[in-house]
């Protein structure tokens, strides 16, 4: 217990909300398998960034994570290596032809970079991933959607009009991540981020990542997660 909260100390971490499972020090603790373990590897990081190294264990049990940390503090690889985890163990299991893992971005170029990351370490499982921003093109966009995307990376506004267009359908998405949710809201992007919370399984898994804590995104993450376990890191919230 000690230990544990040492640990935390030492990565400038504050852990709140029931049960948080322990921080790791190394990416072997993940208990990743070899060719996921290869390819992050292959990335030269030598050891989790202290955000990752409480939220992948948090994610990886099946906890709502409510990540509070600085850009540039690696909350892409938080999410992405968790949700492909999901995907491994759910795509099998899912009905349907949409989405299983979802990932609302505030631009396109943010949506565009998760989209690459996906891409990198996604490919070792042959997850099918596919990027849909506004000023793209709709008909391109739906069109790499019916190839059969088990991973969506999306601008709000984007794919709430893909799925009035029918180009594809949020009904099979478990892993739901809403990243920067302070810059979507700034941008307008409330609206949209809830009713696709409120589009989708009431049982999701959901992560929310934030550089900053404002009071909207506080009552974002009250509203949208279940028991989250909130990581924060540094003096921010
Ligand atoms: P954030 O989303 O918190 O702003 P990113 O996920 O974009 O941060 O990561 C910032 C940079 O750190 C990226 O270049 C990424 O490749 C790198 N990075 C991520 N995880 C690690 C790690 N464990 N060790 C070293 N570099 C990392
Ligand atoms: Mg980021």
């Amino acid at each position: 217990k000690e230990q544990v909260k040492s640990l935390r100390e030492t990565l400038g971490i504050k852990v709140t909300g029931p049960d948080p499972p322990h921080p790791v020090s190394s990416f072997a603790h993940f208990g990743f398998d070899d060719s996921l373990m290869k390819v992050i590897r292959k990335s030269e990081y030598t050891q989790p960034t202290p955000i990752q190294a409480q939220a992948i264990p948090a994610a990886l049990s099946g906890r709502d994570v409510l990540g509070i940390a600085k850009t540039g503090s690696g909350k892409t690889a938080a999410f992405i290596w968790p949700m492909l985890v999901h995907i491994m163990d759910q795509r099998e299991l899912a009905d349907g032809d949409g989405p299983i893992g979802l990932i609302l971005a505030p631009t396109r170029e943010l949506s565009q970079q998760i989209y690459t990351e996906a891409k990198r370490f996604g490919k070792v499982y042959n997850i099918n991933v596919v990027c849909c921003y506004g000023g793209g093109s709709k008909w391109e966009q739906s069109k790499s959607l019916e190839t059969g995307a088990e991973v969506v990376v999306a601008t709000p506004g984007r794919i709430i009009d893909l799925v009035k267009m029918k180009a594809t359908n949020l009904t099979r998405v478990t892993f739901l991540v809403l990243d920067e949710a302070d810059r979507m809201f700034d941008m307008g992007f409330e609206p949209q981020v809830r009713s696709i919370c409120d589009h989708t399984r009431p049982d999701r898994q959901t992560l929310l990542f934030s550089a900053t804590f404002k009071k909207r995104v506080e009552k974002l993450a009250r509203d949208a997660l279940t028991d989250p376990i909130r990581i924060v890191q540094g003096d921010i919230g």
